[in-house]
């Protein structure tokens, strides 16, 4: 996709958030919007992946390191295919595959995740048996500011640097809030960026709504050798509805229906 579709299918894409999360009383709205355009950009103009073959052997692995943002995963997924768009309505019903975290009997899904600092581990080892098989493809995994609390984080970071992780690229969603509220009050991670660097990364860091710069991040890590990549993506928890942006209680705020009303519209007048 060209950036100006990019640009469209965003739009779409927080729709489908929005609905879901007001539909379903559930979810985690904030994080959603904050990673929906790192994940667009990754599905529609960086990953290799076949929606008709979900299981092709050449794919590039995504992992949902973050995985209580289940939801703009899920919206991703329909969007292009791997299941119906209408499944989406039964997001956090009883009985629905669309639970609150990613679940693999789900056409497109790796693994389950959502136990913060658990993703990030097994997609270094994607990434591990990938050189082990001289295989072309490429891991993925979208962490949390917030998740960058958990030590597991920081083996793994360790472990990719050691084994010269070049087909793997960290995408850290740089929001600055996490549940209980600013990530610097809460765990400050400050110059993040030195933390990975220090570690043996090659560190990009971007604006995670800015479709160009970061199809730009994801060419430079491609072409980055014997090292992994971190792309700092520095994004707005709630981006895109005015009453969301950088407040923490929407990390899993539930939308009244005037809050739904107001998203929408505004998401209608920035389409
Ligand atoms: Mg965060």
């Amino acid at each position: 996709m060209e950036t100006r579709e990019l640009i469209q299918n965003g739009n779409e894409l927080r729709k489908d958030i929005v609905t879901m999360c007001y539909m379903s009383k559930a979810g985690h709205v904030g994080g959603s919007l904050s990673s929906i355009d790192i994940l667009n950009t990754l599905y529609n103009a960086e990953m290799k992946h076949r929606p008709a073959q979900p299981d092709w052997s050449g794919r590039d692995r995504f992992v949902l390191s973050k995985g209580h943002v289940a939801e703009s995963l899920f919206a991703v997924l329909a969007q292009q295919g791997y299941m119906e768009k209408e499944e989406l309505g039964t997001f956090s019903a009883f009985g629905s595959r669309l639970i609150g975290h990613p679940n693999n009997k789900i056409d497109g899904i790796e693994m389950n995740t959502g136990a913060l600092g658990h993703g990030v581990c097994v997609a270094v080892g994607m990434a591990i048996a990938g050189k082990m098989d001289h295989c072309p493809w490429r891991v993925y995994c979208l962490m949390g500011d917030g998740e960058q609390a958990e030590g597991s984080v920081w083996e793994a970071a360790m472990a990719a640097a050691h084994y010269n992780l070049d087909n793997l690229v960290l995408i850290l969603d740089r929001n600055g809030l996490q549940i209980s509220g600013n990530t610097e009050d809460v765990m400050a991670l400050r110059d993040i960026h030195l933390k990975y660097e220090a570690f043996g990364f090659n560190v990009i860091e971007t604006d995670g709504h800015n479709y160009e710069d970061l199809m730009a991040a994801f060419t430079l890590a491609r072409h980055t050798k014997e090292k992994p990549t971190l792309i700092v993506a520095n994004t707005v928890k709630g981006k895109g509805i005015s009453f969301m942006e950088n407040v923490a209680a929407w990390h899993h705020g539930v939308l009244n229906e005037e809050q739904y009303m107001q998203a929408m519209k505004e998401l209608e007048e920035q389409a």
